[in-house]
């Protein structure tokens, strides 16, 4: 029996998940047959759609001279390598499996380079489910989100702030014992509660004053937003960015990268700073040849520049049409999203202005976590697409015929939820 019936929480749907026995291109197919249109897409890591020709490609040449070493081997350097071109702010780079240990990584490094206990996190933002940073999470929510951590707010806590309270963020840096800043430069919660540039900019503006090391979680928007991920999108850049997913092309495998004087830490010098100063970290499947070439495949693909502009355009047409679907309804909802990533709330009314404002911005993240999304899931699952919960990624497997079934589904689904909750409709 698996524990708590799942291998991942974010899987919950009740009665039961789809359990999904193949996938191809756009598409997944559950244990009963249907084909579904899949909006998930390995957790946003499969970017060139499932099964891309050049990925699978390396990696079957991979396997071909072994899964895996345990040992330091060229294919690590290629992908560092291409890290360092992609990504602005990249000078160093460091490997690691998961995004979670990523974040923990990059908080350590940021802790010995400041000699500052605390770190700051943003209400609603989402950098993994390990220690540090497993709260704040849920909108609105400032208890840890989970049982198990230790009791107290010992000195190396974790600062909550909400997004619109810069005013707090400034007050906590100007204590300077904040060693670090991180947040989700595409928004909380892979971009359900969006943040501008503005917003970045500020951020950095007071973490650079205050000496504190911003941290991007770009786990998310790495090689999504832009082929440098969102701080070349923005033009903002951090001292050090997490990335996960798509870095490693569909296989298990994340990184930290930064600049250099912070990614030091990791150097080896005399005995007195290795044994006391110097940032340790093991990791026995860190940087592991298959994921080293399914991530220089995926990452040769997103730099050649054929890849983002079109899923970015499908995207923005994709959002357009469930809005316009939800006009026609006269559903109270709102879609929305940006490049290749969208969100659906339901419940709640469009902005008043172009920009939603920052509380229109909170209605729409507790509605895209709220339980619509749920019946939202399951109307579209019973109309052949799976969607990631409040919404999801496309990939560049996706085109118009996947986004007419998608919209369809919709206008489909919205029949369906017409009769269970009828308050979504005027
Ligand atoms: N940071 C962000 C922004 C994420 O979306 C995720 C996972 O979805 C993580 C960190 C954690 O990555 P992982 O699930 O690989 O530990």
């Amino acid at each position: 029996m698996l524990a708590g019936g799942l291998t991942h929480d974010s899987h919950r749907l009740e009665p039961f998940p789809p359990y999904i026995t193949k996938v191809q291109g756009a598409y997944k197919w559950d244990a009963d047959g249907h084909r579904l249109v899949d909006y998930w897409m390995g957790h946003g890591a499969m970017i060139l759609g499932y099964d891309h020709p050049k990925v699978v490609e390396a990696v079957e040449r991979q396997l071909a001279r072994g899964s895996f070493y345990g040992a330091e081997h060229p294919l690590a350097l290629e992908w560092a390598e291409r890290i360092q071109r992609m990504v602005p702010s990249a000078e160093r780079v460091r490997f690691t499996v998961t995004g979670s240990e990523a974040t923990e990584l990059a908080l350590r490094l940021a802790r010995a380079a400041t000699g500052r206990p605390w770190v700051v996190k943003f209400a609603g933002h989402y950098h993994g489910w390990h220690e540090p940073l497993a709260k704040g999470v849920l909108p609105g929510e400032a208890s840890p989100g989970t049982d198990g951590r230790p009791a107290g707010d010992g000195p190396a806590a974790t600062r909550l702030v909400a997004p619109d309270r810069l005013d707090e963020l400034e007050a906590l840096l100007d204590t300077r014992q904040v060693a670090a800043v991180i947040l989700e430069p595409g928004g909380g919660s892979w971009g359900a509660i969006p943040v501008d540039v503005g917003w970045l900019q500020t951020v950095r503006e007071l973490t650079r004053r205050t000496g504190t090391v911003l941290i991007f979680d770009e786990v998310i928007t790495g090689f999504r937003l832009a082929p440098g991920g969102a701080q070349e999108r923005y033009g903002v850049l951090p001292d050090l960015t997490c990335l996960a997913k798509i870095v490693s092309g569909g296989m298990p495998g994340a990184a930290v990268a930064g600049r250099a004087e912070i990614m030091a830490y990791l150097d080896f010098r005399d005995e007195a700073w290795n044994r006391s100063q110097r940032v340790a970290h093991l990791g026995t499947f860190n940087a592991t040849p298959l994921a080293a070439a399914a991530g220089i495949a995926t990452l040769d693909e997103i730099a050649s520049g054929r890849v983002l502009p079109a899923i970015d355009r499908l995207g923005a047409r994709l959002v357009q049409a469930l809005n316009e679907r939800l006009r026609a309804r006269g559903v109270r909802g709102y879609a929305y999203g940006q490049a290749s990533i969208f969100h659906i709330a339901l419940g709640v009314d469009p902005p008043e202005g172009e920009e939603p404002s920052p509380s229109e911005w909170q209605a729409l993240l507790e509605a895209a976590k709220g339980p619509a999304t749920q019946w939202l899931r399951k109307a579209m699952l019973l109309e052949g697409v799976d969607l990631m919960r409040s919404g999801g990624f496309l990939s560049a497997a996706h085109g118009d015929q996947e986004l007419e079934e998608t919209v369809q589904a919709f206008d489909r689904a919205l029949e369906r939820l017409s009769k269970v909750e009828p308050a979504w409709f005027a």
